[in-house]
């Protein structure tokens, strides 16, 4: 089965969405010990294709640095395993150097990547999501994983990826 991946640094949304995603159907949701203690896997479809989705977004306490490595690793690990990857940014925050860490590793990936700018919740955000496309991974879906909204048009696109 196909793999998807969300990515992304810590409190863009990515949960809320993968939650969404894997809703009230047969999820396989468990943490796995070991170097994915903090991934959570669950199984999913749309338009009658089944994939299974990770959720990253593991929490260590310490510096800076040591958290940016640890966000790295998850990212190369999505990389590896996922067949599509939805990297995840947060409207409300704008661009972060963390978030440019990250498209920095993906910009270099041969696989689909999708840009979701998240909690667009009202249609005044949509010009704010511009700023985006400095990330340098071309066009972007903007949406808002706690009311759904721009998530089938994600969807729709990471799908036929597959
Ligand atoms: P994660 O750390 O990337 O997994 O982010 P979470 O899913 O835990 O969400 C972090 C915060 O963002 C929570 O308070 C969510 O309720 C909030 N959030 C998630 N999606 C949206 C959205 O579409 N709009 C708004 N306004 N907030 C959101
Ligand atoms: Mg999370």
């Amino acid at each position: 089965m196909s793999i998807v991946a969300i990515v992304g640094r810590p409190n863009v949304g990515k949960s809320t969405f993968f939650n969404r995603l894997i809703q009230r159907r047969e999820a396989i949701v468990d943490s796995v010990s070991g170097v994915t203690r903090d991934r959570h896997y669950g199984k999913s479809d749309w338009n009658g294709r089944e994939f299974s989705v990770i959720d990253t977004g593991g929490y260590v306490v310490g510096s800076d640095d040591a958290f940016e490595a640890e966000i790295d690793k998850q990212v190369e690990l999505a990389i590896e395993e996922a067949d599509a990857i939805i990297f995840m940014v947060d409207v409300e925050q704008g661009v972060t150097p963390m978030d440019e860490d990250v498209a920095k590793l993906l910009r270099k990936v041969k696989k689909p990547i999708f840009l979701a700018v998240n909690k667009v919740d009202t249609a005044s955000k949509v010009e704010s999501a511009y700023e985006f496309y400095n990330l340098g991974l071309g066009d972007y879906y903007t949406i808002a994983g706690i009311s759904g909204s721009g998530t089938g048009d994600l969807l729709d696109a990471v799908v036929a990826s597959l």
